[in-house]
C-alpha cells in the first residue's frame, strides 16, 4: 500500500513535468489577455478546450454561467475531489493577482491526477475541475454553490500565488458598500445657503472613519473611495458616491464594523441636512475556514518539493473561496513567487505573473495538490477525518 502511494505520486509529478511547457503557453496566454468579472470568454474557451482535448468531459457555461466550467475525469462510485481554477485579471493592472498562475496549477493538477486514477490498481475517485469566474468581486463561486455545484464534492483545493508560502493562510469576511448622499444644488458663489452639499457628507463620513481606526481592531480593515464627488466647483453637489470595503476575521466581527461605520455615515446626513443611502454592491465573502487535515496533508507534500513555508501568518485580503469553504472541506495555500517584495494587486505582481520561476513555482504548488489528493484517495480514514473535522467546524460557527 504505502508503495503503491508514493509510486502514484511519482507518477502526478512525473505527468505534470511532462505538460510542463504546454501549461506554461496557457498561463502566458490567459496572461496576454487580461479579462475581467464575468468576461473571462477566452480564458474560459482555452482552459475548457485544453482539458477536452486531454481527455475530460467538459461542460462549458455550467449551469448557466457564461464563463464558468465542469470538467470531469474517474469513476463517481469514489470520492469526488475538486481543484478549482480562477482565471479573472483586475481593472487597468491585468493579472496582478496571478490568476492565470492559479488557472494553471489547476490544470496542471488535473493531469497528474488524471495520469493517478488512470494507473493500474489505483484506487477510485472522480475529479472535478471547477472553472471558477470573477473571484476579484464579482463572486463567481457564490453563484456556483447557489446553484448546487459543489453538492457532490467531497473536498476541493486551490492555490495562489504571493509573496510567501501558506498553507492556511487567513482571509477576511467582507462587505462591500456604496453610500450615496442626496444634498440639493445651488449655485456655489450667489446662493450657497440655498445648497445641500452631498460632498460635505460624503468627506465627513471619510474623516469620521479614518478616526474610528483607532477603535479598530488590528485584524480589521475598512478602505473607501469617493467614486463621486460632484460635478462642478459652482454648483452645490446635489449627489455623491463612496465605495467602501468592510474587512473582518470573522462574518459577525464584519456586522459590528458595519454598525460602527453606519454611525459615520447617519451622523454625516444629519450634520449636512442630506438623505443617505446604502446598498451592498457584491456578495459577501466568508472568510476562509480552511480544513486542518487537508492543509496538514498539503503542508507534508509541499515540504517534500523543497517549500519552506513562512512562520507569520498575514491576512492577504479575502476570497469567494471562503464561501466554499463553508460547505465543503477545502485548503487554499498561497505560494511564493517573486524574491518576496511584490505583492498582489500591484504593477510589480504583474510584471512576476507571467515569468518562467512564477511557472515553476507554480508547477510545483500544483504536484502539492495532486500528492494531496493521492492521500485522501488511498487513505479513507483521512478523508473521515477531514470530514468530520468540517462538520464540527462548522457546527461551532
Ligand atoms: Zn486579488
Ligand atoms: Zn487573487
Amino acid at each position: 500500500m504505502e508503495e503503491l502511494h508514493s509510486n502514484l505520486k511519482a507518477r502526478a509529478i512525473a505527468e505534470i513535468e511532462t505538460y510542463s511547457e504546454e501549461l506554461r503557453k496557457v498561463s502566458e496566454e490567459i496572461w496576454n489577455n487580461p479579462e475581467l468579472d464575468f468576461k473571462e470568454h477566452k480564458a474560459h474557451a482555452l482552459l475548457t478546450n485544453f482539458l477536452e482535448g486531454k481527455g475530460f468531459h467538459v461542460e462549458r457555461s455550467y449551469l448557466g454561467i457564461q464563463t464558468a466550467f465542469r470538467a470531469t475525469f474517474g469513476d463517481s462510485t469514489g470520492p469526488n475531489v475538486c481543484v478549482i481554477c480562477e482565471y479573472d485579471a483586475l481593472p487597468e493592472i491585468g493579472h496582478a493577482c496571478g490568476h492565470n498562475l492559479i488557472a494553471e496549477a489547476g490544470i496542471a493538477a488535473a493531469l497528474g491526477i488524471k495520469a493517478v486514477l488512470k494507473t493500474h490498481g489505483a484506487p477510485k475517485g472522480l475529479l472535478t475541475i471547477m472553472g471558477t469566474p470573477a473571484e476579484e468581486g464579482g463572486g463567481g463561486k457564490i453563484n456556483l454553490i447557489e446553484k448546487g455545484a459543489f453538492e457532490s464534492i467531497d473536498v476541493a483545493m486551490m492555490v495562489h500565488p504571493c509573496p510567501s508560502n501558506h498553507a492556511m493562510p487567513t482571509a477576511l469576511a467582507i462587505m462591500t458598500l456604496e453610500i450615496i448622499f442626496h444634498g440639493k444644488a445651488a449655485h456655489a458663489a450667489a446662493f450657497p445657503w440655498e445648497g445641500v452639499n452631498a460632498l460635505d457628507a460624503a468627506v465627513i463620513t471619510y474623516n469620521s472613519i479614518s478616526m474610528l481606526r483607532q477603535q479598530m481592531k488590528p485584524t480589521w480593515r475598512v478602505h473607501g473611495i469617493i467614486t463621486n464627488g460632484g460635478a462642478k466647483p459652482n454648483i452645490i453637489p446635489e449627489l455623491t458616491k463612496m465605495e467602501y470595503y468592510l474587512r473582518a476575521p470573522t462574518r459577525s466581527e464584519v456586522k459590528d464594523l458595519y454598525s460602527k461605520v453606519m454611525a459615520c455615515y447617519e451622523a454625516a446626513a444629519k450634520a449636512t441636512g442630506c438623505t443617505v443611502e446604502v446598498s451592498e454592491t457584491a456578495p459577501f465573502y466568508e472568510d476562509l475556514a480552511s480544513n486542518l487535515t487537508l492543509s496538514n496533508l498539503y503542508e507534508t507534500n509541499a515540504k517534500h518539493l523543497g517549500i519552506v513555508f513562512a512562520k507569520k501568518d498575514v491576512p492577504f485580503g479575502s476570497t469567494d473561496m471562503g464561501n466554499v469553504s463553508y460547505v465543503v472541506p477545502s485548503i487554499h495555500p498561497m505560494y511564493k513567487i517573486g524574491d518576496g517584495s511584490q505583492v498582489n494587486h500591484t504593477r510589480e505582481f504583474t510584471a512576476i505573473t507571467n515569468t518562467s520561476e512564477a511557472h515553476q513555482h507554480t508547477l510545483i504548488a500544483a504536484k502539492a495538490m495532486s500528492m494531496t489528493v493521492v492521500d485522501v484517495l488511498t487513505n479513507p480514514a483521512v478523508l473521515e477525518q477531514i470530514k468530520k473535522e468540517f462538520a464540527s467546524d462548522i457546527s461551532l460557527l
